[in-house]
């Protein structure tokens, strides 16, 4: 792999696409600097290497140039992290980004505006990219967030570099995590796939029988699995048109013999709200009336069972609607379980938007091997896409 330590940085400029896509609250402060802190170590690299770090990142989605939307707002933030006083310059191409770079320093950090305000960054336009491509002695790729995506700065830059790029060490990150799960991992895996609906991760569900020993189908996914099955779901999430093509899975999970487990009990509640009334229920025996929120406590004692045995684990999506205190519990008791696993030398990958915010409210970030920080990238390499960010490196 093309990684950060096959160059040295000394009086080099790197030209680095980060992911500083980062929450602001209403006065345009950083409100979650989670992003910022996963380039440092790619940035400090740079930096004791003896060289230059040119920042390129996209905020938000503006529509042309908007203030709202400037990179500005997170100098000192980036400043603060990385312990660099950050130098900003208000374009992210042209003259006046030319000169800022030219007059950048060893150890100095430059961040450039935001690339969204013009729209050739998201077409992917090759003149804009070359423009981007001229901030730069080499070009690394730290961004995971955009890796799917064909953008200019993302993925056609590449071409201008053709010696001189490689990833940084954040997506190398996710890479690796993501290969020590799909193929080279120890066995026995298991993925555990929640969240809503099954149609946004039939792709990803089709792709990992080929890779897994067991399967966890757990949140809202699993009406619809029970309801072809003949069970009664009452008012829970379901979605009658995906119906055959869960009953598909089953059958495809049996001939590879990969074996499913399904919620047996859930936490029903009368309405869609932190006081509901609420009941354990039989997974299909939920009248009219009542929907599942949660997992019940026999499956969560299943489930338990089933992680303490396996060796790679893969969770993406929370096990109810962990959102709301009272239907919170499967998804924490399943955070727990997968950390004690961890504990005892399993390795565990947490991906995609919604779980990932709950390790993080549940406390479990630190407590299991990697958190992805790409969701919809992330979804993508679950589903066996190469990712157009990394073949370019990677050409
Ligand atoms: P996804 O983005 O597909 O991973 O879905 C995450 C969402 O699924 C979260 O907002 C959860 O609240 C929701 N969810 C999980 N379990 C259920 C359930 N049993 N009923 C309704 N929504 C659920």
């Amino acid at each position: 792999m093309q990684t950060l330590n096959k160059y040295n940085f000394k009086n080099k400029k790197a030209l680095i696409r980060v992911d500083f896509n980062v929450p602001l609250q209403d006065n345009f402060t950083v409100a979650d600097t989670t992003r910022i802190e996963a380039a440092k170590s790619t940035i400090i690299k740079v930096l004791e290497d003896g060289g230059s770090c040119v920042l390129m990142s996209h905020l938000g989605r503006p529509n042309g140039v908007e203030d709202q939307f400037s990179l500005r707002h997170i100098v000192d933030s980036v400043t603060e992290i990385m312990g660099v006083q950050t130098q900003f310059v208000e374009d992210c191409i042209g003259e006046k980004a030319e000169k800022a770079v030219a007059e950048l320093e060893a150890g100095e950090i430059l961040l450039l505006e935001n690339l969204r305000f013009y729209t050739e960054e998201k077409k992917g336009d090759q003149q804009f990219a070359e423009q981007l491509s001229k901030l730069g002695d080499i070009y690394i790729n730290d961004a995971f967030g955009t890796a799917h995506r064909a953008h200019a700065s993302t993925t056609i830059i590449a071409q201008f570099f053709p010696e001189n790029k490689c990833f940084g060490n954040l997506l190398a990150r996710e890479i690796q995590s993501i290969d020590k799960v799909l193929n080279n991992s120890e066995q026995p895996v298991l993925a555990i796939l929640g969240g809503a609906k099954v149609s946004s991760k039939i792709t990803v569900i089709e792709n990992i029988l080929d890779k897994v020993d067991h399967l966890i189908i757990g949140g809202g996914m699993t009406f619809t699995f029970i309801k072809a099955q003949g069970g009664m779901v009452g008012d829970s999430i379901c979605e009658d048109d995906k119906m055959p093509l869960a009953l598909e899975i089953l059958k495809q999970a049996k001939a590879k013999n990969v074996a499913i487990h399904l919620p047996v009990d859930v936490l029903a509640a009368d309405q869609f709200s932190n006081d509901a009334m609420t009941q354990i229920m039989d997974v299909d025996k939920i009248p009219k009336g009542w929907q599942g929120l949660d997992a019940g406590p026999k499956s969560t004692e299943n489930f338990n069972a089933i992680v303490q045995q396996c060796k790679t684990i893969l969770w993406n999506g929370p096990l109810g609607v962990f959102e709301l205190e009272s239907f919170s519990k499967g998804t924490i008791a399943l955070g727990n379980s997968i950390a004690r696993a961890t504990k005892k030398g399993t390795f565990s990958l947490v991906g995609g938007g919604d779980s990932v915010a709950a390790v993080k409210q549940f406390g479990f970030a630190d407590k299991v091997s990697y958190v992805s920080t790409g969701g919809g990238a992330m979804l993508e390499m679950l589903e066996g896409k190469t990712l157009p960010g990394i073949e370019a490196i990677s050409k």
